[in-house]
């Protein structure tokens, strides 16, 4: 017995939740359930984040939780549920399988079998945003290398033991050579552990379209929260219906599994909803209990009753489906084929399926860092930057010197082009004047200096040479 922690959610979820205990408590599965209550009603009794401390009580002892879609109410400053969950809990790791199901259900990819593995913590999801001038806003992109690792061997252990070949990364790192470029070159380190498993790596912006266009080229694809969140989409969609598919999001010591649909609430209290999505997810949930028997008892039952055209309203086509049902109705159907196998499609095997343990992350030693420089950042309303750095000359002090200004990343200064849009924030690189190493005393005398002349910083950047290297990126056009 594994004991759970499950929540109805809103909208449809009570009925696609009914649905799918009924299925994998007939095919056997051994768990003792807790119900709580998450979403809708908690929130509009006032707690904005959706979830009772209680319930954060359940989750942290049963360490699994099988979650119906919520409703988060429009206003008001209600926080996701998903993203507070995926976060303290630290589930790094979301999971998305993409099949097709043709001739069953509509594709136009008829032999697509990808799976999306998104980091699930960082990138621009922490979250931390400000408004720093009257025309700028800014969202800080944190990608870590405990993130990077633990999601890339988290994608490499997938591809083991599932048995699949190919584990592909998508990045922007040709423009975000910092962040993404450190996400590509964690995976280049880990890919060469598994010489068993190929590899490759895609600028997002082809792979995406290569993605949706060819996703038989893909098997296993791995990459950051924000690519992963839309890309995840995507591929759920391409591959027949966002109805159909399921997640899971998995950390150290605890996981959350799900539909990735939301609660659809017109179509709540019908008995019209699909329960695939989060019966999907229910499967995952039952390999990484470690009860993959039961898990490939309800998909062979499920594949089957996709393939005898018992099919909810969404799926339903005319010529292809033989039977419209309701939510109630195809449950009864999976239940009666369980035992039975697919003919047409793939009949699947989880043997090897079991909880997929990886190692805790080691922290590495430190390397050798040195302070080189600061951009300070500048609200200023002028246009021209030879202006802006003729007001900044009485800034630079004996130890650091205006060595470039730029514009949303735009050298301009020195030698701008008069072409170039400007808005009111300017990042303004100071360097050592003579050579000497640079102290934090050093920046300050800068800063207190743009004080006296009445120089309005917003922020200021350190910039680090890490082991050697200059660890921070240049102007565009330097
Ligand atoms: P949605 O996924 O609920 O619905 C999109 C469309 O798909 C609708 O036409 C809906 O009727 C249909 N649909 C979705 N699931 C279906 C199913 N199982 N069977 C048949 N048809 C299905 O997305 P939305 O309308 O943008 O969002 C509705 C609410 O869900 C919002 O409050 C949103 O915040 C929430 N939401 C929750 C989650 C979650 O809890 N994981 C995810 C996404 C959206």
């Amino acid at each position: 017995m594994t004991r759970i922690t499950v929540a109805k959610g809103d909208g449809i979820g009570p009925e696609i939740m009914d649905a799918t205990l009924d299925i994998i408590l007939a095919a056997g599965a051994q768990l003792d359930i807790d119900e709580i209550e998450v979403g809708e009603k908690v929130y509009l009794a006032g707690n904005t984040s959706g979830i009772s401390k209680e319930s954060w009580d359940s989750l942290r002892r049963n360490k699994v939780f099988l979650k119906a879609p919520i409703t988060t109410p429009q206003g008001g400053g209600y926080k996701s549920l998903n993203v507070t969950t995926r976060k303290m809990l630290g589930l790094y790791a979301n999971v998305r399988p993409c099949t097709s199901l043709h001739p069953f259900v509509k594709t136009k990819h008829p032999v697509m079998d990808v799976v999306i593995i998104r980091e699930n913590e960082e990138d621009l999801y922490a979250g931390i945003e400000h408004q720093q001038t009257d025309e700028v806003v800014q969202c800080l992109k944190l990608i870590s290398r405990p993130g990077c690792e633990k999601i890339v061997r988290y994608a490499f252990e997938y591809a083991r033991q599932y048995g699949r070949k190919k584990v592909t990364c998508f990045t922007k790192d040709n423009i975000m050579k910092q962040t993404d470029g450190m996400f590509h070159q964690v995976f280049e380190e880990v890919a060469k552990e598994y010489p068993d498993i190929e590899n490759e790596h895609w600028i997002v912006d082809i792979g995406a379209a290569k993605l949706a266009d060819t996703p038989e080229a893909f098997d296993v694809i791995v990459m950051p929260n924000l690519y992963g969140d839309v890309l995840s989409d995507v591929a759920a969609q391409i591959a027949g219906s966002v109805g159909l598919a399921g997640s899971a999001n998995i950390g150290e010591e605890c996981a959350m599994f799900e539909a990735i649909h939301g609660s659809a609430p017109r179509r709540a209290g019908q008995n019209l909803a699909n329960p695939s999505g989060l019966l999907q997810g229910a499967i995952m949930m039952l390999n990484h209990i470690g009860q993959t028997d039961v898990a490939e008892r309800v998909q062979n039952a499920w594949l089957k009753t996709i393939e005898d055209g018992i099919h909810t309203y969404d799926i339903y086509k005319e010529g292809v489906s033989k039977q419209k049902v309701g939510t109630k109705e195809f449950a009864q159907a999976v239940i009666a084929n369980l035992g039975q196998q697919p003919s047409t499609l793939k009949p699947v095997s989880y043997a090897k399926g079991t909880t997929l343990k990886l190692p805790k992350y080691q922290r590495k030693s430190n390397g050798t860092k040195e302070l080189v420089g600061v951009d300070v950042f500048v609200h200023w309303k002028g246009t021209k930057a030879d202006e802006l750095a003729t007001l900044l000359n009485p800034v630079n002090t004996p130890d650091l010197k205006l060595s470039m200004i730029t514009n949303r990343g735009i050298k301009v200064w020195p030698d701008g082009f008069d072409e170039t849009f400007c808005t009111d924030h300017w990042r303004c690189r100071f360097l050592p004047a003579n050579g000497h190493p640079v102290n934090s005393r050093h920046i300050i005398d800068v800063l207190s200096k743009a004080i006296d002349e009445q120089i309005d910083t917003i922020k200021t950047e350190n910039l680090y040479a890490f082991n050697g290297k200059p660890a921070f990126s240049m102007g565009q056009g330097q």
